[in-house]
C-alpha cells in the first residue's frame, strides 16, 4: 500500500513539475509576444526590450556572460531601400525601351548592390544549379560574365537527398556558383508551384506581399566579407508576366517552361533577346543589434573548453500590413516559444545541479527573418573559439499545439546527433521522425543552417504527426494560417505541457551531447560533411 501511495505521490510531482514548468515557459512567451513587444523587428526598440529581458533571465538563471561586452554580442547591419522614383527596370530590344512595371512585372531587391544603372543581357540558365555529384551542370558551357542569369526559383529534379537540394537551392549557393561563371546579377522566375507556408525565413524580402505598402527595407550585414549576396549588382523578381515579357522572342514561352517543370524534366538554356537596363538608387541605414548569449559552465577539465550551442532566434517581422484589423506580427511560436525553451532549459540545468561535462552555450540570435544573419555573424566571429564548437541544437517554432508523441527532427540522418536525441526522446517515451515535408527545405531555413555551412553537426524540430491523423491537419492549418501572420500571438491555442515535456526532451539531448567524450559528427554519408574541416572530425 505504501508503495502504492509512493508511486501515486510521485507520478503526482512529475504532473505538477511539468504544469508550472509549462506555465513558467508560456510566461516568458507572455511576455517577448506581448503586444508592446511590437513583433520585435531588427533595430527597434522593442527588439531592445526583448534582449534585455533575456539577458535579465540569463542572468537571474546563474549563466556567465557569453557576448563580447556582458551578455551581448554587438551586431551591425545595414539597411537598403529602394528609392522607387529613382529606380526602374526596362528591356531594351532593337534600341527600343520598353519599362517593365514595378510589382506586375518585376520586384527589383535592394539586396542588390547597384546604386546607379547597368545594362547587361540576359542568359536563362534553367534551375541555376551546378551539382557535380549528380552530374548536374546548367552552367556548362555558358558564358555569363558580365550578364544576368535568369533562373526558375524552384528546385530542380535532381536524383540528389532533399536536403542536397535544399542546400543548392538556397539565394547564397546559387549564386555563389552564378558569381564564379561571371554573372553580376540574378532575375527569377517564379515557381508554378509554391508548396503551402513556404514564404521562407530566409528568402528576400521582395516577394511582393503587402499590396500597396511602402517596400519594406533589406537588411544585410555591415561587414562586407560576410554578405551573402557581395557582387550581385542586381537581383529582380519576376512575376509570370514579367517572365513572359523576358521570354519574348526568344522561341520559349512560360507555359513550355512551367510543363517540363512539372514533368519533372530538365530546362533548356538559351541566351533572351536584348538587354536589362536597370536603374537604382538605394538609401542606407546602420542598425544596431545583437545577439545574447550566456553559458552554463562545463565540469570537465578538457571538455569545458568545448560547447554544445541551444540557439533561437529571438527577432520577429514587427509591424505590418494589418490582418483582420491587427498589424503586429507578435511571432508568438516563431520565435519567442523557442527562446522561451532556452530560458527554461537553462533554468531546469540549473535547478538540477546537472554537471555536464562540456559548456552548454545558450544563444538567442537576431535577425533569423532578415536571412539567417545574427547566427551567420555568430559562426563567422564566434565570442568563443570557433572550432570548440562542437554542435547547434536549435529551436524554431517547434509548434506544440497538441499533446506530444513524436518529434520530427530536421538532419536526423545526417549526424550521431540523431543517435542522441532518439536516446534522449526514448527516455520520456517519445518517438521521433524523419522531416514528412522535405519539400519545405526546413533543415537549410533557420539558424541550424549557419553552423551546418561551417561543418557543425546541428539539429532543428517540430512536434510530429502520423499522415491522417488530427494531428496533421492541426499543423497544416497551422502554417496556412497562422505562419508569419498577426494571429501568431498569445490567442492561439497551445499545449504548455506539451511544450514542458518537450523541453525536457532538448534537456536530455544537451546533457547527453555535453557528457559524450565523443564529440559529434557528420555521418560519413552524409552530404554537409563536406563543410566540416577534416582536422576536426
Ligand atoms: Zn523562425
Amino acid at each position: 500500500m505504501k508503495l502504492r501511495y509512493l508511486l501515486i505521490a510521485v507520478a503526482a510531482l512529475v504532473l505538477q513539475a511539468s504544469a508550472s514548468e509549462g506555465k513558467r515557459w508560456w510566461s516568458h512567451i507572455e511576455f517577448l509576444a506581448d503586444d508592446a513587444l511590437e513583433g520585435r523587428n531588427v533595430g527597434s526598440a522593442a527588439f531592445e526590450k526583448a534582449a534585455t529581458y533575456v539577458e535579465g533571465q540569463f542572468k537571474e538563471i546563474g549563466l556567465r556572460p557569453g557576448g563580447v561586452s556582458g551578455y551581448r554580442q554587438p551586431v551591425k547591419f545595414e539597411s537598403r531601400v529602394l528609392v522607387p522614383e529613382q529606380s526602374k527596370l526596362a528591356l531594351l530590344r532593337s534600341g527600343v525601351e520598353e519599362p517593365l512595371t514595378p510589382r506586375e512585372d518585376a520586384v527589383l531587391s535592394a539586396r542588390g548592390e547597384l546604386d546607379g544603372s547597368v545594362e547587361a543581357p540576359m542568359v536563362f540558365v534553367g534551375y541555376g544549379l551546378s551539382i557535380p555529384e549528380a552530374k548536374w551542370d546548367e552552367l556548362a558551357g555558358l558564358d555569363l560574365h558580365g550578364k544576368i542569369a535568369v533562373y526558375v526559383n524552384t528546385t530542380a529534379p535532381v536524383d540528389v537527398s532533399d536536403n542536397v537540394k535544399s542546400h543548392v537551392s538556397s539565394a547564397g549557393e546559387r549564386w555563389a556558383v552564378l558569381k564564379k561563371a561571371g554573372a553580376i546579377g540574378v532575375a527569377t522566375f517564379p515557381n508554378p508551384r509554391p508548396p503551402v507556408g513556404t514564404t521562407s525565413d530566409a528568402a528576400p524580402a521582395a516577394s511582393g506581399r503587402g499590396g500597396a505598402q511602402p517596400p519594406q527595407p533589406t537588411v544585410v550585414l555591415a561587414d562586407r566579407e560576410l554578405q551573402e549576396q557581395s557582387g550581385q549588382a542586381v537581383s529582380i523578381t519576376a512575376t509570370r508576366r514579367g517572365a513572359e515579357k523576358l521570354l519574348a522572342g526568344s522561341g520559349h514561352t512560360i507555359d513550355e517552361l512551367e510543363q517540363l517543370i512539372g514533368d519533372k524534366k530538365p530546362l533548356p538554356r538559351f541566351p533572351l533577346v536584348g538587354a536589362l537596363r536597370v536603374q537604382a538608387a538605394v538609401r542606407r541605414q546602420a542598425i544596431d543589434s545583437e545577439n545574447v548569449i550566456g553559458i552554463y559552465e562545463g565540469s570537465d577539465p578538457q571538455l569545458k573548453t568545448e560547447y554544445v550551442v541551444m540557439s533561437a532566434h529571438l527577432d520577429h517581422v514587427g509591424i505590418g500590413r494589418a490582418v483582420d484589423g491587427d498589424s503586429i506580427y507578435n511571432g508568438a511560436m516563431d520565435d519567442a516559444s523557442g527562446v522561451a525553451s532556452a530560458i527554461e532549459i537553462a533554468r531546469l540545468l540549473k535547478e538540477s545541479g546537472a554537471k555536464p561535462k562540456r559548456s552548454i552555450l545558450f544563444m538567442a540570435q537576431t535577425a533569423e527573418e532578415k536571412g539567417l544573419l545574427g547566427s551567420k555573424y555568430f559562426t563567422s566571429r564566434p565570442t568563443v573559439p570557433f572550432d570548440k564548437l562542437v554542435a547547434d541544437i536549435n529551436l524554431d517554432m517547434f509548434l506544440p499545439l497538441y499533446p506530444l508523441k513524436v518529434i520530427e527532427v530536421q538532419g536526423l540522418t545526417e549526424s550521431s546527433l540523431g543517435e542522441s536525441v532518439r536516446a534522449a526522446a526514448k527516455e520520456l517515451g517519445v518517438d521521433v521522425q524523419t522531416d514528412r515535408e522535405p519539400e519545405q527545405n526546413r533543415f537549410i531555413r533557420s539558424d541550424q543552417y549557419s553552423f551546418i555551412r561551417r561543418g557543425i553537426p546541428s539539429l532543428a524540430f517540430k512536434f510530429g504527426y502520423e499522415v491522417g491523423s488530427p494531428e496533421e491537419k492541426i499543423r497544416r492549418d497551422w502554417v496556412r494560417d497562422v505562419y508569419h501572420k498577426p494571429n501568431d500571438d498569445l490567442k492561439q491555442p497551445v499545449d504548455i505541457e506539451a511544450a514542458a515535456k518537450f523541453n525536457r526532451v532538448i534537456l536530455g539531448l544537451l546533457q547527453r551531447v555535453a557528457n559524450d567524450t565523443a564529440r559529434p559528427r557528420w555521418d560519413d554519408t552524409s552530404f554537409f560533411k563536406r563543410f566540416a574541416k577534416p582536422d576536426l572530425h
